[in-house]
C-alpha cells in the first residue's frame, strides 16, 4: 500500500480525523445565530468520516453535501448516517475542496473542520466565498498560535509543516479582507485533541501495525503520529485550533 492509502486505512475507523467534538460543532452553529427556517443547504468540506455532518444533520433542518478527497471516508460516512437515521439529509461528493462542482451561491452554510490547511486557509476561504449565498455563513476551524514567541522547536516544526500558521487576529483579518464579517470565535478545548482525537487514534495503532505486518511504511506513519502527539503534549499552551464563524457580506 502507498503511504496515503495507509493513512486512510489508519484514519477511516476513527469517528473523527482531526481535533474537534460534537459539542464544539454545535457551539459554532450557535454562533451563527441562524434565522429560523430551513431546510438550509450546507457543504462540509474535508468531511472525513463525517463527525460534523452527522452532528449537524441530527440538530438542524439541513441538506448537507459532504465533500472529501477520499471515497473510503465517504463510504464510512454513508454507513454512519444510516445508523443515525439522517441519510435523507446527507449526500456525498468525492472531489477536492479547491475544485468544487457547484454553481455559485449554492449554500447557506459552508463548514470545514480541521481540513482547510490542505489548501491553505486564505486560498480556501477566498475560493469558497463564491459558493455561499449573500448572508450565508462560513464555519471553519484552523490551527493557530495561541501565544506570542513560541519556543524554537515548535516554531520550527510549524514553519516547515504549515508556514501559513498564524494568530487568531491574523485569520480574522484574512476573513475581513475577503468579504466576510466574523460573527464568532473560540479556541477548541484540549480534550478535543486528546480524548476526542489522539486517544482513539493511539488505541487503533497496534491493530493497524498488525494488519500491515509492521511494514516500514506503516511504522513510519505511526512514528509521525507519535511525534505530532508528543509535540502537542509539550507545546499545547502555544498552539491550538481556533474555530471561526463568519457571514458573507
Ligand atoms: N473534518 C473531519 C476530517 C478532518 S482531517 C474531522 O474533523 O474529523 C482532513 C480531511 O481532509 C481528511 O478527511 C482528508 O481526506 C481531507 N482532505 C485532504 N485534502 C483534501 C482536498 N484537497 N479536498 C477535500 N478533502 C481533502
Amino acid at each position: 500500500m502507498e503511504g496515503i492509502e495507509l493513512l486512510v486505512d489508519l484514519h477511516k475507523e476513527g469517528l473523527r480525523q482531526g481535533p474537534g467534538s460534537e459539542t464544539t460543532t454545535l457551539k459554532a452553529l450557535e454562533l451563527m445565530r441562524l434565522p429560523p427556517g430551513g431546510p438550509f443547504r450546507m457543504a462540509e468540506l474535508g468531511c472525513g468520516t463525517g463527525a460534523a455532518s452527522l452532528a449537524l444533520a441530527a440538530a438542524l433542518d439541513v441538506q448537507i453535501t459532504a465533500v472529501d478527497l477520499f471515497p473510503e471516508f465517504l463510504d464510512v460516512l454513508v454507513e454512519r448516517a444510516r445508523q443515525r437515521s439522517v441519510s435523507d439529509r446527507i449526500t456525498t461528493q468525492a472531489c477536492s475542496m479547491d475544485d468544487l462542482p457547484f454553481p455559485a451561491e449554492t449554500f447557506d452554510m459552508i463548514w470545514s473542520e480541521g481540513a482547510v490547511y490542505n489548501i491553505g486557509f486564505e486560498q480556501g476561504v477566498v475560493y469558497w466565498h463564491r459558493f455561499l449565498r449573500p448572508g450565508g455563513f462560513l464555519a471553519v476551524s484552523e490551527i493557530i498560535w495561541l501565544a506570542p514567541n513560541p519556543p524554537l522547536e515548535i516554531q520550527g516544526h510549524w514553519d516547515v509543516e504549515y508556514p501559513e500558521m498564524g494568530t487568531a487576529s491574523a485569520k480574522m483579518d484574512i476573513l475581513e479582507r475577503h468579504g466576510y464579517a466574523p460573527t464568532g470565535f473560540f479556541v477548541l478545548p484540549q480534550d478535543c485533541w486528546t480524548k476526542e482525537y489522539y486517544d482513539p487514534l493511539q488505541q487503533r495503532t497496534p491493530a493497524f501495525l498488525k494488519r500491515h505486518n509492521h511494514s516500514a511504511e506503516a511504522r513510519e506513519i505511526v512514528e509521525a503520529e507519535k511525534k505530532e502527539i508528543d509535540l502537542y503534549q509539550r507545546y499545547q499552551d502555544w498552539f491550538g485550533y481556533g474555530f471561526f464563524v463568519a457571514r458573507k457580506v
